[in-house]
C-alpha cells in the first residue's frame, strides 16, 4: 500500500509535493473537510497533479474489518486494519444530544491496567497521526453523523501520553480550520498518569481537555489497578497536576471505573475527596464493562448512583456514564480481542 497525506498539515503537503501553498490547502480540504475517497474527485486540481497523486499515494489507508452495532443504544464499534496488517478499534457513541468519537492512540497498550482488555494482548506500536485522524474520518462518514460536529475522546486502545507527539499532531489536524475545525473544548485526552506526557501536553496553548484515569486514591490499591502507579506515585501525579493547573488554568476530569467491592465504597469516596483537595477536578464515573477472564465485577447500579450522589452533595461536578456498549464488547480492546480469538 502507498503512503497517505492525511497526517500532514496543508503547508507540509505543499512542501512534500513541491506544489504551491494554496494547492496544499486544496488537497487538505478535500481530504479532511470533504472527506473524498478518490483523487479524481479533487476537481479543482490540475489533471497532472491528480495523476501524480494517484501514482504515488493512497487517499486513505485504514480499511474496515468488522463493524458492530449495539441494538439498544446505537453505539457502533469499528475494527480497522492498518497498512501493515495490525488492527485498531474506534467507537461512535450516540448520546441524547451529542455524538462522541472514541479513538485509539496505540496498537495494544503497555500499561496493563488489571481491569482493561487492551493490556492483555500487550503493546505492539504507536499509531501515526494519519492513523489516528483516519479513525475519525472513517466514523464521520457514518450516516448517524447527520452533519453534526462530534466530541472526540482519546479513550480507545493505548496510552495517548506515551505517544504524545503523534497525538498532539493528530489533534492539530482535527482542529484545523481548513479541515474538520473541531473545537478544542470538544476534544479530550485520557491518560493513566504518564507525567512526562502531561508536561508536554501542558505546553500547548489550547483548551483541549485532560482526563486522568484515577480509579483509586490510595497507592496500594491504585498500584494494583494501574501498575503505572508503581512508577509515579499518587503524590507525584498530584504535584504534576497542580503545576498543570497553575500553568494552564484548565479544569481536569478524574475518571473512576467502578469495580464491585474494590473502589466503590464510602471510604474510596473519602480518599478521592482528600486527594482532590486543591485541584479543580470533575469526576466521571464509569461502571466497569465486563471483560472475560478478568477477576472483577460491575458495581451494582445503586452503589454507582450512591457514589455519584456523594460527590454531587459535596459540590463536585460528577457524571455517571450510562453504559452504552456492553452488548458489542465496547470496552477498550475487547473487539480486537474477540476478533483475534475467532480468527
Ligand atoms: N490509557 C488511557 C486511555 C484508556 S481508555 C487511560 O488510561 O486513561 C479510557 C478509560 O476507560 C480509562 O479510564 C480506562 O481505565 C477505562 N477502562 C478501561 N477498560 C475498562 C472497562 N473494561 N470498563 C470500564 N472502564 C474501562
Amino acid at each position: 500500500m502507498g503512503q497517505t497525506l492525511t497526517g500532514l498539515m496543508a503547508v507540509e503537503i505543499a512542501e512534500k509535493l513541491g506544489v504551491k501553498p494554496f494547492q496544499g490547502k486544496q488537497i487538505f480540504k478535500w481530504l479532511h473537510l470533504k472527506m473524498v475517497r478518490d483523487f479524481d474527485a479533487m476537481t479543482d486540481l490540475s489533471k497532472a497533479l491528480r495523476e501524480t497523486l494517484k501514482e504515488n499515494y493512497e487517499v486513505r489507508q485504514l480499511a474496515l474489518v468488522e463493524m458492530e452495532q449495539s441494538e439498544r443504544t446505537g453505539t457502533k464499534k469499528a475494527l480497522l486494519r492498518l497498512a501493515d496488517g495490525e488492527t485498531v478499534e474506534c467507537v461512535l457513541i450516540r448520546g441524547a444530544d451529542r455524538i462522541t468519537l472514541c479513538l485509539s492512540s496505540q496498537v495494544g497498550c503497555a500499561l496493563k491496567c488489571t481491569f482493561c482488555a487492551t493490556g492483555l494482548a500487550g503493546f505492539t506500536r504507536d499509531l501515526t497521526p494519519d492513523e489516528i485522524v483516519e479513525q475519525a474520518l472513517f466514523l464521520l462518514e457514518d450516516e448517524d453523523m447527520e452533519g453534526r460536529t462530534p466530541n472526540i475522546v482519546y479513550m480507545g486502545m493505548g496510552e495517548p501520553l506515551r505517544n504524545t507527539e503523534n497525538v498532539i499532531k493528530s489533534i492539530k489536524l482535527l482542529m484545523d480550520k481548513n479541515g474538520l475545525g473541531i473545537g478544542a473544548r470538544k476534544i479530550s485526552v485520557s491518560t493513566a498518569g504518564e507525567l512526562k506526557g502531561i508536561r508536554l501536553f501542558a505546553q500547548e496553548d489550547w483548551q483541549v481537555r485532560l482526563s486522568i484515569s484515577l480509579h483509586a486514591a490510595n497507592d496500594d490499591l491504585r498500584s494494583k489497578l494501574v501498575p503505572l502507579n508503581r512508577k509515579y506515585s499518587l503524590e507525584q501525579l498530584k504535584e504534576t497536576l497542580l503545576a498543570y493547573q497553575a500553568d494552564s488554568g484548565r479544569q481536569i476530569t478524574f475518571e473512576w471505573t467502578l469495580l464491585d467491592g474494590v473502589n466503590d465504597s464510602k471510604r474510596d469516596f473519602d480518599e478521592l475527596m482528600e486527594y482532590r483537595k486543591g485541584l479543580k477536578a470533575s469526576v466521571n464515573l464509569i461502571p466497569w464493562n465486563p471483560v472475560a477472564d478478568l477477576p472483577y465485577g460491575t458495581s451494582r447500579p445503586d452503589k454507582c448512583e450512591a457514589f455519584r450522589d456523594r460527590l454531587l452533595e459535596a459540590g463536585v461536578q460528577a457524571t455517571l456514564r450510562v453504559e452504552k456498549g456492553r452488548d458489542i464488547d465496547a470496552a477498550c480492546g475487547q473487539l480486537r480481542r474477540t476478533h483475534a480469538a475467532v480468527k
